[in-house]
């Protein structure tokens, strides 16, 4: 979402007249975009806003600006805590940012002093008539939506990024006609609960029904599905539609009830487990990644167990597992905390350990398999081999083969070294080909990307 986010600042800045480079010795302005979810990403974000300084000693006409859900809670602290930050504003309040350089810039040469804090939190605020300047390639990313109504016990979104609000779904599908225009084949519909998506006509299997019809597009994906809210009817659609890549991040945070009620997750373990069912038998190929908390306050032992035994149930293809962090406003900050930072450290460990082993296993079963991949450009490793993805969101690289990136090939899986499965291309069966997949390909689209050099 704050990848996207960013290509919203530089659609806003873009059409205001600002070009964008890509060293940051080249730019007048720099800008941090920064996540609240947990604190070690702040203490990131504040890191990088600090070390950029070094350019404005170069160059003191220089502004540095830090945007983003941090500034929602922290803004003035920003301001008064870390000098060389000239700026800040928040998720919602992006389109003021020409008014504010443009301020600044008068500041700079003497004539007045401003110093942004803007809070536009409770204007509903969509986007929905910026177009993002995306980087060139083949998938791109759309909200389809913004904020959160959920009030997870342990999480700041909702207070960062205010209440859930759904974008037309027309106005979603005619700009997914105009990315597949611009060359685009692939469009990730974001939200922080896609499930609740609603613009008053359409649901969200409505809407990945009408963008999955968009003429030349070749894979919709889109995250995150809150499993509460997870309907047959979403996973009826995502089964019926070729186009719908058969891939479902469904985080579950934890496998114990009792810690779920106390996150305020809306569900159980076993209705959770009854919906992965659901998944399952409508979808047998599908890709089922997950994201999981531990530590949470009051877990036990018996709760990590449970989250263990879940792990093992379901066999994930993946899972992204965080230490619980408390973050300010969130009812979690104020319960105790149970657990020391090495217990946190230790489950964190132990839990990453069982998933890497199933998602070893899982990779190894694709051996022998035929199945399709997007290709999205050269791998990381070799501009001899390609790199694409299975509709299970799975990296697979063809050694020693060329090909355009947006291409769908059909491949045998043939090797699994780790966590990268490698491929071979299927005689006689590369959909669309043409002359472009010959040529030599420039370096990968997902290392073009300017405005994120660094994640969590
Ligand atoms: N809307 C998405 C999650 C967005 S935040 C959803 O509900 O699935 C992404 C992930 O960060 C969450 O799924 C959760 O696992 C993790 N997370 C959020 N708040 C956290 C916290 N306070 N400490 C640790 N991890 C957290
Ligand atoms: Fe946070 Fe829960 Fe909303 Fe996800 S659904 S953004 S975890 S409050």
């Amino acid at each position: 979402m704050n990848k996207y986010d960013s290509e919203i600042v530089a659609g806003i800045l873009t059409q205001n007249g600002y070009r964008q480079v890509f060293r940051s010795e080249e730019a007048d302005i720099l800008l941090v975009n920064t996540c609240s979810v947990r604190e070690h990403a702040e203490t990131r974000a504040l890191g990088r806003a600090d070390n950029l300084s070094v350019y404005k000693k170069q160059h003191p006409g220089r502004q540095i600006g830090v945007l983003g859900c941090m500034v929602q809670n922290l803004g003035e602290k920003i301001l008064a805590e870390h000098p060389a930050v000239d700026f800040v504003v928040a998720p919602d309040s992006y389109r003021h940012l020409p008014q504010i350089l443009k301020q600044n810039l008068r500041h700079s040469r003497g004539e007045f002093s401003v110093r942004a804090f803007l809070d536009d939190s409770g204007s509903n605020e969509l986007y929905d008539d910026v177009y993002p300047k995306r980087v060139e390639g083949i998938s791109a990313w759309i909200a389809v939506m913004r904020g959160c109504n959920n009030f997870c016990a342990y999480c700041i979104v909702p207070y960062v990024r205010g209440r859930e609000r759904s974008r037309p779904a027309e106005h979603v599908v005619d700009e997914v006609k105009k990315l597949v225009d611009e060359g685009f084949v692939e469009v990730t519909l974001l939200g922080q609960n896609v499930n609740s998506y609603n613009d008053g006509w359409h649901d969200f299997p409505d809407l990945l029904e009408m963008v999955a019809q968009v003429e030349g597009l070749l894979r919709v994906r889109f995250a995150t599905s809150h499993p509460k809210d997870l309907s047959e009817k979403l996973v009826r659609t995502i089964a019926s539609h070729p186009k719908i890549c058969r891939h479902i991040h469904l985080p579950v945070q934890s496998g114990s009830t009792r810690i779920l009620k106390a996150m305020n997750r809306g569900y159980t373990r076993e209705t959770y487990l009854r919906k992965v069912d659901l998944i399952r038998r409508c979808i047998p190929d599908v890709g089922l990644t997950t994201d999981i908390i531990v530590g949470f306050p009051g877990e036990t032992q018996e709760d990590f167990e449970a989250t263990k035994s879940l792990v093992k149930e379901v066999e994930y293809d993946g899972a992204f597992i965080f230490k619980y962090s408390p973050r300010p406003h969130t009812p979690a900050a104020r319960m105790k905390e149970t657990l020391t930072e090495e217990e946190k450290i230790q489950r964190l460990q132990e839990l990453n350990a069982i998933q890497k082993e199933i998602s070893l296993r899982k990779n190894r079963a694709h051996i022998g398999q035929t199945a399709e991949i997007l290709i999205e450009g050269p791998s990381k490793r070799s501009l001899k081999d390609a790199m694409g993805r299975l509709e299970n969101n799975k990296i697979v690289i063809l050694p020693n083969t060329k090909l355009r990136p947006g291409a769908l090939i059909s491949v045998r899986i043939t090797e699994v070294r780790g966590v990268t499965l490698f491929g071979e291309q299927i005689d006689g069966k590369t959909a669309p080909k043409t002359d472009a997949d010959e040529k030599e390909v420039p370096v990968p689209v997902t290392d073009k990307t300017p405005l994120v050099n660094e994640m969590e």
